[in-house]
């Protein structure tokens, strides 16, 4: 390492992280140094498929609109396993979907509320089902195939689409 990293995170022009008080020379460098991997990273982008970008949802709009409907599909599948979570969280994150603590507290990127149903759904359960299976081993997906037998097209709809979700950037000027 020489102080310095290349991001990239679909939707989102590339970020090149510097020290503080780095030269240009030292800045060209770095590029130079990312160049070949930057570019095929940016071969692999591909095209935005789902439309978000017209949307005019804000931040706080699909905090309420997420919290309200992850929380009954958590609640009515917590009762149908038989187990309870500590709390229940929405975030906003860039990379991550969901998450269970070993105290039992969910969270949740609000951000899923611009997935489809069954995408959100599926999400959810996968976190109830952690609350009696910490881990992703085989008894994991054996209770997940049991509640929904049919989530592994929600997954490969997240490993397909997701990416635009994550980049949905909300607008910042709420509307009247
Ligand atoms: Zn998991």
């Amino acid at each position: 390492m020489r102080g310095h990293r290349m991001v990239v995170r679909y939707g989102l022009p590339p970020e090149l992280v510097v020290r503080p008080r780095a030269t240009s020379a030292q800045i060209d460098e770095a590029i130079d140094f990312h160049r070949s991997w930057l570019e095929q990273q940016l071969a692999k982008v591909v095209e935005p498929r789902l439309g978000l970008e017209r949307l005019r949802l804000t931040e706080e709009q699909g905090r309420i609109e997420a919290r309200a409907r992850i929380s009954l599909l958590a609640q009515s599948e917590a009762a149908a396993l038989g187990v309870t979570y500590s709390r229940l969280t929405m975030r906003n994150q860039r990379s991550r979907w969901g998450s269970c603590s070993s105290t039992g507290a969910l969270s949740f990127n609000w951000r899923l509320v611009l997935a489809p149903h069954d995408v959100l759904d599926y999400v959810v359960v996968h976190e109830v089902c952690h609350l009696v299976e910490l881990n992703h081993g085989p008894a994991f997906w054996r209770l997940v195939e049991k509640r929904r037998p049919d989530y592994a097209e929600s997954k490969q709809w997240l490993d397909d689409h997701g990416w635009e979700i994550l980049a949905y950037q909300p607008p910042t000027v709420t509307l009247s």
